[in-house]
């Protein structure tokens, strides 16, 4: 069996040192912020060219850590017994549970992502992620292929048409014994509301990541575009594969990848993305997909339903609807890449 749970950090990383060689280029003196650490099971990394307005620094960082910590610690963490979520997972079926702005903002656009791309997002995989070994008690150097009767005794707990959202009150009722598995959508939003917070601060040049996922906001010192690099889909060291670059305006980025977290067992590789409608890991050669979109939340979601759709019906259903994707598929020991149309004005300003 091989095991790889390397978490995104080595993109982040070098998404990172991308930012941090375009900064050196900047003038002495300027007035930079960055914040690093850890959150949501991964790390993060924030970068400003320059302190916004009469913010001071370290009242600047304890406000993210205050956001940070009530995202994870608090609402989306499947680990603490006494987060949101892990409370309405354990909630009764069938009455209402009342929820955070915070999860029912989260909630409803996870149920527009589950529509639109018929079920491939489905949060309530959680009871197969746990299945699969990629839960809360991962460790991926132990993990065996289920049984069938296991399978499909999760998958008849999975659909998220069995969270009934009443947005007016604020409150969710399960009409079955779902669990909730936010991971593919939380980081995403966590990273929007840091750019709240940085947009009410009055930041227009930024750089937000937490665990791969972007926001970049404006232009450098110098008046050109930020140039994000996105990573050869392997679990070697870190390879450029592609750069882009964000035309100086706001954008959104998220990316799902099969070779991060996965375990292979006579040569099939079980990746962590869980295609609800089978109730296993995705096994087609399609091995990453890129998302920019309008929120990092939404971004994180597509991309991870392209993982499960796979490049073709991903490729059409960012085509049909005007959706930025960079898929890279593996062929043997070869890549080739599927861009579409709204991506690739992205690709041309370097
Ligand atoms: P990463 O966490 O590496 O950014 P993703 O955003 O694709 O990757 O999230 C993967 C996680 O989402 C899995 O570990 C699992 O908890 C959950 N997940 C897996 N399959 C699905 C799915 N089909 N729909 C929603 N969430 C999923
Ligand atoms: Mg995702």
């Amino acid at each position: 069996m091989i095991a790889n749970n390397r978490r995104w950090n080595l993109i982040a990383f070098c998404l990172v040192a991308t930012f941090a060689l375009v900064l050196a280029a900047c003038t002495e003196g300027d007035d930079r912020f960055s914040l690093e650490g850890l959150t949501m099971g991964t790390s993060y990394q924030i970068q400003l060219l320059e302190i916004p307005g009469e913010a001071e620094p370290g009242v600047l960082a304890d406000k993210v850590q205050t956001i940070l910590f009530r995202l994870d610690r608090e609402i989306f963490s499947t680990y603490a017994r006494d987060s949101e979520l892990s409370r309405l997972n354990n909630h009764a079926v069938g009455t209402p549970f009342a929820v955070s702005r915070e999860m029912l903002d989260v909630l409803m656009l996870a149920d527009t992502v589950f529509s639109s791309t018929s079920g491939a997002f489905d949060p309530t995989v959680g009871p197969l992620v746990n299945l699969w070994g990629f839960g809360p008690k991962m460790n991926l150097t132990e993990v065996s292929i289920p049984h069938t009767k296991d399978v499909e005794e999760a998958l008849s707990r999975v659909g998220f048409e069995h969270l009934v959202i009443d947005e007016a009150r604020s409150e969710v009722v399960k009409t079955r014994d779902v669990m909730i598995d936010l991971s593919a959508i939380a980081k995403g939003y966590a990273v929007d509301q840091i750019g709240c917070l940085l947009d009410e601060q009055g930041s227009d040049s930024y750089f937000i990541e937490i665990g791969g996922e972007l926001k970049i906001k404006g232009v450098k010192a110098d008046g050109s575009s930020w140039v994000p690099a996105i990573e050869a889909p392997n679990d070697r060291a870190f390879e450029v594969y592609e750069i882009f670059s964000n035309l100086g305006q706001s954008i959104a980025v998220a990316g799902s990848g099969d070779y991060r977290n996965y375990f292979e067992v006579d040569g099939v590789r079980y990746s962590h993305e869980i295609d609800p409608r089978t109730g296993k890991p995705v096994s087609h050669y399609l091995a990453a997909a890129y998302v920019i979109a309008d929120s990092v939340a939404l971004a994180d979601a597509l991309a991870t339903a392209y993982m499960v759709m796979g490049e073709e019906l991903a490729f059409a259903h960012a085509e049909e609807r005007g959706i930025a994707v960079f898929l890279i598929a593996r062929k043997g020991d070869a890549f080739t890449e599927r861009i579409s149309s709204a991506f690739k004005p992205y690709l041309g300003d370097q």
